[in-house]
């Protein structure tokens, strides 16, 4: 099996990784000549965490995450999670406060995942533009090469998207937010939600929130455009010089209507655009990932379809909980009203909670193509304490570095370390197949494991 993977994104790098863990052979094509660099996401949830600690990154991730988690201390003022900037998610009161999330900014995670695919023999190639793409029914030609398939991981302007022809249908954008380096003079208001928008700013930092500019802009965020931005937002005229390196982003919320088109599928953004807000797309994008991989290089046609109809519902899921964010950003005194009910509600820890489960995707469970009871079945896996038949201890995620389907239960593994759980079969995504509480039967039903082979 031979994929083309359009994008070395964070996405495009660990999908090309997954494929060849599961034998298929990935090109990746890149049409920057190396890495961007852009300090766009500052971290990764608990999926996506738990997804590269099984490939055995954990160590190169944790080098990384105090100095994360100081940095959104210095530019949020909180160390809290929040819900359109509400920051009230303690991570002490969550569910399942082991299964954290990872701060680490996006190009160090862009290396953890280059270096890795690299490690796999996986062949990128930069300065590649996919600028043409056809598909019949034995497979794809992209720029003259030809595949089995192709992968558009080419983020949320993907051109992958546009010539194989996708729906991506949504929502249009209530603001245009900027982020730049640079420095201001003159006197700006405090901090947070203005008028017309919310103003951020740090040392050397400054961020708007605009909900009165919608026109399309692209290039680089020049002076100009951040004091009239800044302008319109807090409503005083300000210099803005020395600018860096910028961002700029809308919270347009759109998610194409099938992951997959013939041989051709997209992951990450390029399926979905939505707000940061939450911090959700990365997570998102590289769950897309770890459930593709496998799946297409097994090459069957039935486990591939899998792949949209439980990616495509977490998808607009998190598109949903983005548009009641931007709806809870608006500015004006209604807004204003339903944001202080929100934030009394998030001193309920039961709220809190659910806010957790769904920004988090802990919450997920996929729907399978068979009953299993137990209620784990269709989660993802936490990474298990273990304790070996010979009485050794370890974690799930010392056996899962090569990928595939596996069986933890009697005779090899004498404990879960979980009361409700004595044998499971976990997908290589990290997705409980089948699971047996004790006393239940510890045969694995033949569908289970038929489906995922
Ligand atoms: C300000 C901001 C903050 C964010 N914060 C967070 C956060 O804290 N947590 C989180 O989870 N997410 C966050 N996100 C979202 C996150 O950055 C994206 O979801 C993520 O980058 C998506 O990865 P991707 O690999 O799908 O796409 P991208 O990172 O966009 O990568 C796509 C790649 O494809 C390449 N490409 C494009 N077209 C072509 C072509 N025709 N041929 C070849 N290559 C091509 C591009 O050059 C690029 O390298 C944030 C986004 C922004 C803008």
């Amino acid at each position: 099996m031979n994929v083309i993977v359009v994008g070395a994104g964070p996405v495009g790098l660990l999908l090309a990784a997954e494929l060849k863990l599961a034998g298929a052979d990935a090109l990746v094509i890149e049409k920057l000549d190396g890495p961007s660099g852009e300090p766009r996401a500052r971290g990764i949830g608990p999926l996506a965490t738990e997804a590269l600690v099984r490939r055995g990154l954990g160590a190169d991730l944790a080098e990384h995450d105090a100095k994360g988690r100081a940095d959104k201390l210095r530019d949020h003022g909180s160390a809290k999670g929040h819900f359109a900037s509400i920051f009230k998610i303690d991570p002490d009161v969550l569910e399942e406060p082991d299964r954290r999330a990872t701060l680490i900014w996006q190009p160090e995670l862009e290396k953890i995942l280059l270096d890795y695919a690299r490690s796999l023999d996986v062949d990128i190639r930069y300065g590649t533009e996919l600028t043409q793409l056809h598909q019949d029914a034995d497979g794809v030609i992209a720029n003259g090469l030809r595949a089995d398939y192709l992968v558009g991981c080419d983020g949320g302007r993907s051109t992958v998207r546009k010539l194989a022809g996708f729906e991506f249908p949504g929502t249009a954008p209530l603001m245009t937010a900027r982020r730049v380096a640079a420095q201001v003079t003159g006197e700006l208001p405090p901090p947070g939600r203005l008028d017309n928008g919310t103003l951020l700013y740090g040392e050397g930092m400054v961020a708007t929130f605009d909900f009165g500019d919608l026109d399309r802009h692209d290039g680089p965020v020049t002076a100009a455009e951040m004091q009239a931005s800044i302008r319109r937002v807090a409503g005083v005229d300000v210099t803005v010089t020395n600018v860096g390196a910028g961002l700029r982003f809308t919270d347009h919320a759109r998610q194409v209507t099938n992951y997959r088109h013939g041989r051709v599928l997209l992951a990450g953004d390029a399926a979905h655009v939505h707000s940061p807000n939450g911090g959700q797309g990365l997570n998102l994008g590289l769950m897309d990932a770890v459930n593709l991989g496998w799946k297409l290089a097994g090459g069957r046609t039935e486990l591939l379809d899998t792949y949209n109809a439980e990616r495509h519902p977490v998808g607009a899921a998190v598109l949903h909980n983005t548009r009641a964010q931007s709806a809870l950003l608006r500015p004006g005194p209604h807004t204003d009203a339903l944001r202080d009910i929100v934030s009394d509600l998030m001193d309920i820890p039961e709220v809190i909670r659910y806010l957790g489960r769904m920004m988090s995707g802990l919450g997920i469970r996929h729907e399978l193509p068979y009953q299993v009871d137990h209620p784990l079945t269709g989660t993802y896996c936490p990474n298990l304490h273990l304790t070996h038949a010979d009485g050794t201890h370890g974690r799930l995620s010392d056996l899962t570095s090569t990928g595939g389907l596996l069986h933890i239960g009697p005779p090899e593994i004498a404990s879960t370390g979980r009361e409700d759980l004595a044998a499971a079969l976990i997908r290589p995504d990290g997705v409980i197949a089948w699971a047996a509480a004790p006393g239940d039967s510890l045969e694995i039903p033949t569908v289970a494991r038929s489906t995922w082979e």
